[in-house]
């Protein structure tokens, strides 16, 4: 199956945890009103301060089977030893009402996404190092030993995966970084089918 993206933009960022990929998305989200950030079910437990249907709707396993059962999410995957998914419901309001929407998802979603929603545009956000990568999961303090040796095993096959993506963009500088996330959204709404959306009027006015 695919489907339209045609009444606005859709860009799917993945990385390996610790790659800064939730500052960025939230830098950028905080300078740009028109994107709209998909939220997702997991069964994994909530951190720190997360809330229910902010960060995600944390659900139960039997819950999340009776969601795939239902053939409720448009993506879901594994990731350490977790399920997270993407509902229909997330993105169907959000595309139909013209706005632009981030997933910020693992690779694995991110491919499927691609699959179904071919003018989805994909971007990696790698980290400069291996040693930095580290030392980011463990300033993080927010997971254990296992937690954090689990997370940098997986890292190398999600990075083996960034060939796959329309982009990639690499982690050294913060304000780099976003300036490349910038660029790519800014880029995306340049095109002609993006600009008779977001500038109706003037193309009426020129009689396009
Ligand atoms: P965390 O537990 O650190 O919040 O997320 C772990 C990983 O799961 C991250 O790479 C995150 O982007 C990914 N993830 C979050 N939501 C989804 C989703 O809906 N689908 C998929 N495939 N991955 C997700």
């Amino acid at each position: 199956m695919t489907m339209s993206t045609e009444a606005g933009n859709l860009y799917v960022i993945a990385a390996p945890s610790g790659a800064g990929k939730s500052s960025l998305v939230k830098a950028l989200m905080a300078q740009d009103p028109q994107l709209e950030l998909s939220v997702s079910h997991t069964t994994r437990a909530p951190r720190g301060q997360e809330q229910h249907g902010r960060e995600y709707f944390f659900v139960p396993h039997d819950e999340f089977d009776r969601m795939v059962a239902n053939n409720a999410f448009v993506e879901w995957a594994h990731v350490h030893s977790n399920r997270y998914g993407t509902s229909r419901q997330a993105i169907q309001d959000k595309i139909s009402s013209g706005a632009d929407i981030i997933l910020e998802i693992d690779f694995q979603g991110a491919l499927q996404i691609k699959q179904l929603f071919p003018k989805a545009v994909t971007v990696f956000i790698l980290p400069p190092s291996w040693p930095e990568l580290e030392a980011r999961l463990r300033h993080r303090g927010e997971d254990s030993e296992d937690v954090i040796a689990l997370r940098l095993k997986n890292a190398a096959t999600e990075m083996a995966q960034a060939k796959n993506f329309d982009f990639v963009i690499i982690n050294d500088s913060f304000e780099r970084a976003l300036g490349d996330l910038q660029a790519i959204v800014r880029t995306h709404r340049l095109t002609d089918a993006a600009q008779r959306r977001n500038r109706s009027d003037t193309f009426a006015a020129l009689r396009l």
